[in-house]
């Protein structure tokens, strides 16, 4: 086919709303995403009978199967069988699972109790509060008259407000709210407000729960605790007891997968930004002469690891921070960012690899009093290791991982396998064929890996053997039973949680012990002996 040619089907082909097998899929929206999520036991509001909690999220059955196998991968990944290094080394890299709570001094040393603040703003007529430095302006050019304020990414209602007073974006500049010099923050419409001059300046507000140790302190006593909002400084608060104990040499890392809470001004997009979540960090400790060389490496290890997972490289991205955006102590900072639906065509933060120097051992020896000196028995040289930190969330990437599988398909009518058409979220089927919604997580990451269906369930024969072939499956994999309904709705149902495989146990089935194997993503379907079952269902599901 011509170029030409083939230009033209893809253009009537995106007239009907579809999409060619290879065109990078549009993302869903968010309200797409948190429906499904909802309905089919991913992800619910957390205390939802109470009316919820705002930044609280609460995993389902398969959230937590999704999340776990997340975990898992990270772990398999990093700690178990990391990637070889630049040399084509064996990396080193140990586990740890250190308390929520520590002691309040960490917080001190790790500057957290200081500086972990975020500016925020409040509307003092709408009640709403904003992370000040989440606001963008549309700031008159001429210096006078009213200035329109919007979330970032979502300027509709400061334009919309612009045209009605018959006026033009064109004459107005984008500015952050935190850029502002205090006297202008009087002119200023909030995004929530009726008029301008409601928006506080902003504040200083810091993200770390608070908590008692104890029974109620007496007077002057201070119990006062904290949730830990990251889990790296248990990392580095350890890091000498690895040492002594598990005969580690430089470079090597130490990793941990873990809950962390922080007070966000504004939760928002799902489980994007929550209050409470969990993250994966790991903490590579190295010779100060080697750490940019190991900064390099991460960096690019862990954009290919998220691909890996089959995140299309078209949706990631790797983003330098600039100069002034790095932390005083850190020399370079990289953001591996994914482009969600709510962000598109922009990207978001999924991990950050940051260069730290030997910012955070120097603040614990010093607090502490503990040195926490490597010292090189070879060499007979003592130095404070420089670190190199890739710290990615857990929550955040099972929001990726959503994202990247939600997929909607047109597919001939009757199931008959023939070609299926990739089409725009929310577009209505063309004549001959229906929608399915199917979510194509890699075998390696679905929640449930294999469902067992008997072709009817008022059969005797056919529900004994679907249940004994289950039995057998669900020692080795999460596996699920169903017997309800028309087959074709039974494999619906699978491709909306994105169960991989399906084994129906049909009539044949009895006379020749054969099953039918159906693949979600082609809906092929296979004739496989029960003798061969379970090594054709390890091929594909660890391929
Ligand atoms: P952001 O700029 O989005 O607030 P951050 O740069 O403060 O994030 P880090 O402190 O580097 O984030 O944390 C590492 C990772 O933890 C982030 O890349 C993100 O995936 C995750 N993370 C951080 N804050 C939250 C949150 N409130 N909810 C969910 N995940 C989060």
């Amino acid at each position: 086919m011509s170029c030409s040619c083939m230009l033209d089907r893809r253009l009537s082909i995106r007239q009907y709303g579809l999409l060619m097998q290879t065109d990078k899929k549009t993302p869903p929206s968010l309200e797409t995403l948190t429906g499904l999520c909802k309905r089919r036991g991913f992800i619910f509001q957390s205390s939802e009978i109470y009316n919820g909690l705002n930044g609280f999220w609460d995993f389902g059955p398969l959230g937590t199967e999704l999340k776990n196998n997340l975990r898992d991968a990270w772990w398999q990944d990093m700690v178990r069988n990391p990637p070889l290094g630049p040399d084509g080394e064996m990396l080193d890299i140990v586990g740890l699972d250190s308390a929520i709570i520590q002691n309040p001094l960490v917080w001190k040393a790790s500057g957290h109790l200081g500086g972990f603040n975020d500016p925020m703003a409040d509307c003092r007529e709408s009640k709403a509060r904003y992370r000040a430095d989440h606001l963008m302006v549309y700031l008159p050019t001429s210096g006078e008259g009213t200035a329109y304020a919007f979330l970032e990414g979502e300027p509709a209602v400061a334009e919309k407000r612009i045209r009605k007073a018959k006026s033009d974006t064109a004459n107005f500049s984008v500015v952050p709210f935190t850029d502002l010099p205090l006297d202008q923050i009087a002119t200023v419409w909030g995004p929530d407000a009726t008029k301008a001059g409601t928006l506080t300046e902003p504040r200083q507000f810091n993200l770390m729960f608070k908590t008692f140790i104890g029974a109620m302190s007496g007077e002057g006593e201070d119990n006062t605790a904290y949730l830990r909002p990251e889990t790296a400084q248990g990392i580095f608060i350890n890091y000498k007891n690895v040492v002594d104990t598990m005969r580690v040499k430089l470079p090597f890392g130490i990793a941990q997968v873990g809950k962390s809470f922080r007070n966000e001004v504004t939760p928002r997009n799902f489980i994007f930004r929550s209050r409470e979540f969990e993250q994966m960090e790991m903490e590579w400790f190295c010779h100060p002469d080697e750490a940019s060389k190991w900064y390099s490496f991460w960096v690019e290890a862990r954009l290919q690891w998220w691909a890996s997972l089959g995140v299309d490289m078209r949706n990631l991205r790797r983003r330098d921070h600039d100069e002034d955006e790095l932390a005083h102590y850190s020399t370079a900072c990289a953001d591996v960012e994914y482009q969600y639906g709510f962000t598109a065509p922009g990207f978001g933060e999924l991990e950050g690899i940051a260069h730290r120097g030997n910012f955070d051992l120097t603040q614990h020896q010093e607090a502490s009093g503990v040195k926490l000196e490597y010292f090189n028995q070879e060499t007979n040289e003592r130095v404070l290791p420089h670190v190199i930190e890739p710290a990615s969330g857990l929550t955040r990437g099972v929001l990726v991982l959503l994202n990247e599988a939600y997929t909607e398909e047109f597919v001939p009518k009757g199931d008959t396998g023939g070609d299926t058409l990739l089409a725009e979220p929310g577009s209505e089927a063309p004549e001959g064929y229906e929608k399915r919604i199917v979510l194509k997580f890699s075998p390696r990451l679905a929640p449930i890996k294999v469902a067992v269906f008997p072709l009817l369930k008022n059969r005797e024969e056919l529900v004994k053997k679907a249940k004994d072939i289950f039995a057998e499956l669900r020692k080795t994999w999460p596996a699920f039973y169903d017997q309800a309904g028309a087959i074709g709705r039974r494999y619906r149902r699978q491709d909306e949680i994105g169960t991989p495989f399906c084994v129906t146990i049909d009539f044949d089935s009895l006379e020749d012990d054969t099953v039918t194997v159906r693949d979600r993503d082609s809906m092929r379907q296979y004739r496989i002996p029960v003798s061969e079952l379970k090594s054709w269902l390890f091929e594909h599901i660890n391929e």
